[in-house]
This record gives C-alpha cells, sequence and structure tokens, in this order.
C-alpha cells in the first residue's frame, strides 16, 4: 500500500476543508486533502451554488410570464414565454463545473495534495484512503475532520421514486406539475418558492406552527404574503404520515384530521444531519454534543490533534461558518493564536423577498437582559426600492440603550441578501448607532434604509 506522511491532512474537501487546505498551503504548511467527491462538497455541487442558480432562472422565468400576463407596470411585454428545465440544469451544471475546477487550481497553487477518494481514520494519527488505482495510507500530525453533513430521512418517507431530497431536485429535467415539499425551512421555502415560479403547484407542509422558524415573525410576514401570491399552500402544525396507497399522494395529518394531497414529487427538507458514517468514527474516542462532534473555540475534538470544522460541527450549518472555521484551523496548525471570538455569524434566506440577519433579533437581545432600542425603516419609504417596483419589506436595528452598540440587524426585502456584508462590519466593528447613523450612504441604494434604521433607533429618521 502507497504511504504518505504529511504535516496536516484534511478529510473532505466542501467549505470548511478546502478553505482549511488552502490556507494551510498558503503558511507553507505541508497539506493533504481527500474527498470521495467533487471539490466544493455540498455547498458548490448540490446546496448553495445550483439552489441560488435555480432561484434566479425561476425568477427571471416568472418575471417573464408576468410581463407576458400583462401584470407590470413597466410597460413591457413578452410573448409566450417557456422554460426548458434541462437547459436550465445544463447551464447550472456549467457554473458548478467552473467552480469546482477553480477549488482545484486554488488547492494546487498552494501546492495542497489533492487525494481523491474515501478516508477511514485507522487511528488517531493514520488515515486509509480507497482510491480508483488503489489503497492509501496517510499519516498526519494534524488531521481535520470536514465531512459535512446530508439530509435527514423521515422513517415514514424515505428517500426513492418519487420521494426526493434537495440533491434530486436540484437535477429534475422537467418541472414537476404538482409538488410537496415537506418542512418549511430554508431549503423547502427556497425551492419551493422557485418550483413555484417555475410552474409547479406547490404545497408545504410544515410541522411547527410557523415557517421558517429561524426567523421571528415579523421577518417572515412579507415572505408569507409572496407564497400566497404564489398560490403555494402553506400547511402548518401539519404532520407528513406517509405515502398513500398508490404512491401518487402523500397522507397528511394535522389537529387529528387527515388529507392525500396529490403530488409529481414529493421534497423533504426537514434538515440536515452531520455525515459521521464511513469515516471512522467508531475507531476513535472522539465526544459528540448532540449528534454533532464537540469542538472547542480553536475547532480541538476531544483526541490531541484532531480538528472538525463546518456541518459536522453543529449548528448553524452555513458555508461562510465552515469556511471561517476552516481559515482559523489553518492558521492555528501554523503556530497562530487564534480562537473562535466572532460576534456573529450572518444567515440568509434566499426566499421572496430575501431576509437576512447578522446578531440578534429584538426579542433575543432582550432576553440577555439588556434595555434595547429598535429601529424599522420600510422600503417603502427607499427610493431605489421604488425604482425596482419591490417595495415589501424593512430593515431593522437593534441596539443597546445604555451605549447604543448595534446588537442585531436585519432585513426583509428585494436583494437584501447583499446588505449582509454592512451588517456583519457594523457588528463585528462594535458600531454604535451613531456610527451607522454618521456613515454616508450611497444614493438612490437600498442600502440607506440600514442608515435611516439607525436614525429611526435614535429618533429622528430623515425620510419617514
Ligand atoms: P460539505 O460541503 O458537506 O462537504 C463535505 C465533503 O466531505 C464532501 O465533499 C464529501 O464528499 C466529503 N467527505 C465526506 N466523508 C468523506 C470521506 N469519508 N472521505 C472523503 N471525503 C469525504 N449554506 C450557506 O451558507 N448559504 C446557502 O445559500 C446555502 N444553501 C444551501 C442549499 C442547499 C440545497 C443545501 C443542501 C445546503 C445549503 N447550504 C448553504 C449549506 C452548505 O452547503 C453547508 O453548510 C456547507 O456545504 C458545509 O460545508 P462543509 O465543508 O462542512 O461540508
Ligand atoms: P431547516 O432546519 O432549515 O428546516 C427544516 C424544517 O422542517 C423546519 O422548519 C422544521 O420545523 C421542519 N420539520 C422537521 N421535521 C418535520 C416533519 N417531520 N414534518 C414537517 N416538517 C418538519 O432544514 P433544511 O431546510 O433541510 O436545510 C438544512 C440546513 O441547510 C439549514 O438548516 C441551513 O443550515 C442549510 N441551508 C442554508 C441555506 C442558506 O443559508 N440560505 C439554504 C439552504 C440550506
Amino acid at each position: 500500500m502507497k504511504e504518505i506522511t504529511t504535516k496536516l491532512l484534511v478529510i473532505g474537501a466542501g467549505p470548511g476543508g478546502y478553505v482549511c487546505a488552502i490556507r494551510a498551503g498558503q503558511l507553507g504548511i505541508d497539506t493533504v486533502i481527500v474527498d470521495a467527491g467533487r471539490p466544493g462538497g455540498t455547498c458548490l455541487t448540490v446546496g448553495c451554488i445550483p439552489s441560488k442558480a435555480l432561484i434566479h432562472a425561476a425568477d427571471e422565468y416568472f418575471m417573464a410570464r408576468r410581463m407576458a400576463d400583462g401584470g407590470n407596470r413597466l410597460g413591457i411585454s413578452v410573448a409566450s414565454p417557456a422554460i426548458d428545465l434541462g437547459k436550465t440544469m445544463d447551464w447550472k451544471d456549467g457554473i458548478v463545473g467552473r467552480l469546482t475546477s477553480g477549488v482545484t487550481g486554488l488547492l494546487q497553487k498552494a501546492r495542497v495534495k489533492i487525494v481523491h477518494g474515501r478516508a477511514r481514520f485507522r487511528d488517531g494519527k493514520t488515515v486509509e484512503v480507497t482510491t480508483e488505482t488503489g489503497d492509501q495510507l496517510i499519516r498526519a500530525e494534524n488531521i481535520v475532520i470536514a465531512t459535512g453533513s446530508e439530509p435527514v430521512a423521515l422513517p415514514n418517507l424515505p428517500f426513492g421514486g418519487n420521494v426526493i431530497s434537495s440533491t434530486e431536485a436540484l437535477a429534475l429535467r422537467r418541472v414537476p406539475e404538482r409538488l410537496v415539499v415537506v418542512g418549511g425551512g430554508y431549503i423547502g421555502l427556497e425551492l419551493g418558492t422557485a418550483f413555484a415560479k417555475l410552474g409547479s403547484q406547490v404545497s408545504v407542509v410544515e410541522a411547527t406552527p410557523r415557517v421558517l422558524p429561524q426567523y421571528d415573525a415579523e421577518l417572515v410576514r412579507p415572505v408569507l404574503r409572496r407564497l400566497k401570491e404564489l398560490g403555494v399552500r402553506v400547511l402548518t402544525e401539519t404532520s407528513a404520515k406517509g405515502l398513500d396507497s398508490d404512491g401518487q399522494g402523500l397522507m397528511v395529518e394535522a389537529g387529528g384530521a387527515t388529507e392525500t394531497i396529490t403530488a409529481d414529487k414529493i421534497l423533504v427538507t426537514v434538515g440536515r444531519k452531520p455525515r459521521m458514517e464511513g469515516w471512522g468514527y467508531e475507531e476513535l474516542d472522539l465526544d459528540r454534543t448532540g449528534r454533532f462532534l464537540r469542538i472547542d473555540e480553536r475547532c480541538r475534538t476531544s483526541m490531541r490533534g484532531i480538528y472538525a470544522i463546518g456541518d459536522v460541527t453543529g449548528e448553524p450549518m452555513l458555508a461562510h461558518r465552515a469556511m471561517a472555521q476552516g481559515e482559523m484551523v489553518a492558521e492555528i496548525v501554523a503556530g497562530q493564536k487564534r480562537s473562535w471570538d466572532k460576534r456573529a455569524i450572518p444567515a440568509v434566506c434566499f426566499t421572496d423577498p430575501e431576509i437576512v440577519g447578522v446578531g440578534l433579533s429584538p426579542d433575543e437581545a432582550r432576553a440577555t437582559g439588556v434595555e434595547i432600542k429598535t429601529g424599522v425603516f420600510p422600503f417603502s419609504a427607499n427610493g431605489r426600492a421604488m425604482t425596482t417596483a419591490w417595495e415589501d419589506g424593512f430593515v431593522r436595528a437593534v441596539a443597546r440603550s445604555d451605549n447604543h452598540v448595534v446588537l442585531g440587524l436585519h432585513a426583509v426585502g428585494q436583494g437584501v441578501s447583499e446588505l449582509a456584508a454592512g451588517f456583519s462590519l457594523a457588528i463585528e466593528m462594535g458600531a454604535r448607532l451613531e456610527d451607522v447613523a454618521e456613515t454616508t450612504h450611497a444614493h438612490p441604494t437600498r442600502g440607506e434604509a440600514i442608515q435611516e434604521a439607525a436614525l429611526m433607533a435614535l429618533g429622528h429618521a430623515l425620510h419617514l
């Protein structure tokens, strides 16, 4: 068996693993990265990027359809728009291909050795990799587990046939006529909205009293309005019981009453779980926190020399958290003094309209025992929002009453995902309401609503 010895071995080349390996390579650390699939992991191949490509195509098609129906006030008319989902998927696959080869190029540039194969721990310092050309043994001083996550299946609705996960949904070649989405969280609402715009008749089945329970009700309200406009049926406090006898419908139950919803595809999006199988967890002595690997503020596991990053380590399961952890671990292995000191991790939900949140909501801030000031500025009073004909939504600022330090910035509205950078910077820099309010924001942009929300919290908004 071929043997390699290295300073750092990274298992998994998703956003966590590949960023860790690139940074380690930049720092001159002898690094090997192993992945059983394509570099980029879930995010680039079946997650963030493919879903955002589909959402964009759905938006464009929907807009064209609205124009064809005479449903716009801009004076544009379009004749008979149509979509060939197969071609859309080919375009999406092209983007994925460009990004995965881009990651390979970046790893090579950083002099990281890439091994294509499935890794399995033999012990805390040795990993066996099964590759197409035979097995390899890799001995490493430091090992990073970045094996990511996978979709959760429902016992009464296992994946297969018409019951699909996001991975299959992002590879469909035809728009399903009737789509039932089980789970009204991030993926369910992002993809459910996209398919509704592509022409599917969509129903969302959510177990809890409201969809997107991760965000407060105020932020979700415009999304619910839009789902209604799109004809999406949202059933809350409803549980999926399983397929009906001919496999063409989903049986659901709410408050003791049952119903069968006819469906061509049933998309199950009830969460993701850490990938804990197939890499030899059993051979090690790693502590867990619930389902996830337990890590400390330096991403160290309970075994010396073994780190873990990304989705396998817990919530929020987001690509940018995985990347930030990966970068930090590479610097720690290089001997730098680093620990997790982020004030907040931004969260964006690419629904229609989009939701973005950094830091604490008003209720979360109050729950910490501090007195707060809030400012909410609606896009209906923002010139740029008016010129794009999408005025629904607002920006909200939450700050401490005593020293005005900003604790949270949230928004819901068209294109607000791009406000995440400014929100994160303000909170990471410890900005006060006055810092945000006194920063000159370009006109006309939706960003002016951030300044106005801060002014609002200070009691003197200019444009409201
Ligand atoms: P992953 O990206 O899951 O990568 C893990 C890698 O490890 C994989 O490549 C896998 O092949 C490899 N691996 C596992 N076991 C082994 C083994 N034994 N040997 C070798 N290789 C192995 N996050 C966002 O921040 N924004 C979004 O918009 C967003 N959209 C999403 C949309 C969808 C549909 C999905 C499913 C997820 C989305 N996410 C989004 C979440 C994001 O994809 C994950 O948080 C991110 O990919 C986690 O990165 P990771 O490095 O921890 O793991
Ligand atoms: P999720 O946790 O966002 O949502 C799952 C939803 O399913 C919840 O609302 C939950 O109450 C509901 N649910 C659970 N069991 C159910 C059942 N038996 N019947 C009906 N509903 C049920 O999970 P997801 O949408 O699968 O996404 C997984 C993760 O991927 C997210 O938590 C997020 O970390 C990541 N992601 C992020 C983005 C983004 O950043 N824009 C996009 C997609 C995915």
